[in-house]
């Protein structure tokens, strides 16, 4: 904790950086504050990906999204908080100190995108955008008792989100409702030629409340076993007995690739990590190289000094999992059990709507519980990976409290149906508003 820096207008330090009078046109959104997580490109306005690598680095454009947001009239109100590239289930590995939870200053806000969570759950900004690449949208939206989304790998464009793990990750709405995460949602998605992964699935939709009835909803045995704690457990059974008394079938299934997903993740993302982290070299941007020294030794002293110590710890598992000889053991292994994903996603979702369990394992971990064993910390992904792997729609919707900490209950989909997800939360989330 000693060195986050404290504004008394940022009690939680959501933000990296602040924007101030921030400009906007008219539109759809005029005037309406977002907040955007710190890997995603803003022309002239410092983008850090939380690195003390990328300090004072100025993108000279904006991502679609940004533009998207602009073109709707939103005032871009600042930069947030998050682990450094992306790479953290806390924002505990920010370079620029924490971000702690709105709810209980003493716990995390969940990570990555924590700062994003945290400036909408203090109220700061009615929306933020994150990105989600193993559950960094959904993580801290249950850790801080808020809703958000990871749409279908395609539908929002990710050109100028500066890349961690690209056949993972999505940007992705946040705020306090789900009425909220759809109105965004509906400015983001869409068909973008610079993102060659880009669908051409715009999303124009208004929450529906009335579709429980009938609802055919999957829960996979695998979502309540071991490591979920009993009293999350708890909590989203009892979210899924409120579905079932608004008229929803719920039936149980099988995820048998769960066993895999944890260990295919980590082996995925860390490789492509180590691909992309390969291009910060300090000779365009970030802190000066020093030049004077051999280049190797220049380029891998700058690195160890720049970057911290997950990032290095990432580059290093993905470099061996991809180098020659252990190429078809880890990483062809990886995208085989990636496959056995999919293919449960697939087989459930012609028998159910949709399919729902607990975002994550347990409540928000107090400051420091995890930082120790990287191990942990990734276990904690067990539930939010298997979305990413598949590329399917997921969202996070505020189910209750365990000792006034927030749960989130994850509602997952068929690829490009966030209409069904969103409209099974709202659902949901009306009824625990007005309906008891
Ligand atoms: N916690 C996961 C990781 O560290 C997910 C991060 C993310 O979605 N960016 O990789």
């Amino acid at each position: 904790m000693g060195s986050m820096t404290f504004h008394p207008e940022d009690p939680y330090h959501a933000f990296i950086t602040t924007v101030r009078d921030p400009e906007y046109t008219e539109g759809p959104l005029s005037g309406v504050p977002v907040a955007i997580k710190d890997n995603i490109s803003t022309s002239g306005i410092e983008t850090t990906c939380g690195s003390a690598i990328l300090r004072g680095y100025i993108p000279p454009y904006d991502a679609h999204v940004i533009t998207l947001l602009r073109r709707a009239g939103a005032a871009i109100v600042g930069k947030t908080n998050m682990d450094e590239f992306g790479m953290g289930t806390t924002t505990e590995s920010s370079a620029f100190g924490p971000t702690t939870n709105p709810n209980d200053s003493s716990r995390v806000p969940g990570g990555s995108s924590g700062g994003s969570a945290a400036a909408v759950a203090a109220g700061m900004v009615p929306y933020a955008l994150g990105s989600d690449t193993g559950g960094s949208i959904r993580c801290p939206a249950s850790f801080c008792g808020i809703v958000g989304l990871k749409p279908s790998y395609g539908r929002v464009s990710r050109f100028g989100l500066i890349a961690y793990a690209n056949s993972l990750e999505q940007i992705g709405p946040m705020a306090r409702d789900v009425s909220g995460v759809s109105r965004i949602f509906s400015v983001i998605a869409g068909h973008d030629p610079r993102d060659a992964t880009s669908a051409d699935r715009p999303y124009n939709h208004e929450p529906d409340s009335d579709v429980m009835d009938g609802l055919k909803i999957g829960i996979p045995d695998e979502y309540f076993g071991e490591g979920v704690d009993p009293a999350v457990r708890e909590t989203v059974t009892g979210a899924l007995d409120i579905c079932s008394s608004m008229g929803a079938e719920l039936i149980p299934c099988r995820m048998p690739s769960m066993q895999y997903s944890l260990a295919a993740y980590y082996v995925i993302c860390t490789s492509e990590a180590s691909s992309n982290l390969a291009r910060f070299d300090g000779i365009r941007y970030g802190p000066a190289v020093n030049t004077k020294k051999r280049w190797h030794d220049a380029f891998s002293d700058y690195r160890h000094d720049h970057f911290g110590k997950e990032v290095r710890r990432r580059i290093m598992l993905g470099t061996f999992a991809l180098s020659e000889g252990y190429y078809g053991r880890y990483y062809q292994k990886a995208q085989a059990a990636r496959r056995m994903v999919r293919e449960d996603f697939r087989r459930i979702l012609t028998q159910v709507d949709i399919i729902a369990g607990p975002t994550m394992p347990t409540i928000a971990y107090r400051l420091g519980e995890k930082t120790k064993d990287p191990l942990q910390m990734y276990l904690a992904d067990i539930l939010t990976v298997p979305a990413n792997l598949a590329g399917v729609p997921a969202i996070s919707v505020p189910c209750g409290m365990i000792e006034k900490m927030p749960v989130g209950f994850q509602i997952m989909g068929s690829n490009f149906h966030e209409e069904a997800i969103i409209d099974a939360a709202y659902a949901f989330e009306q009824e625990m508003k007005h309906g008891r």
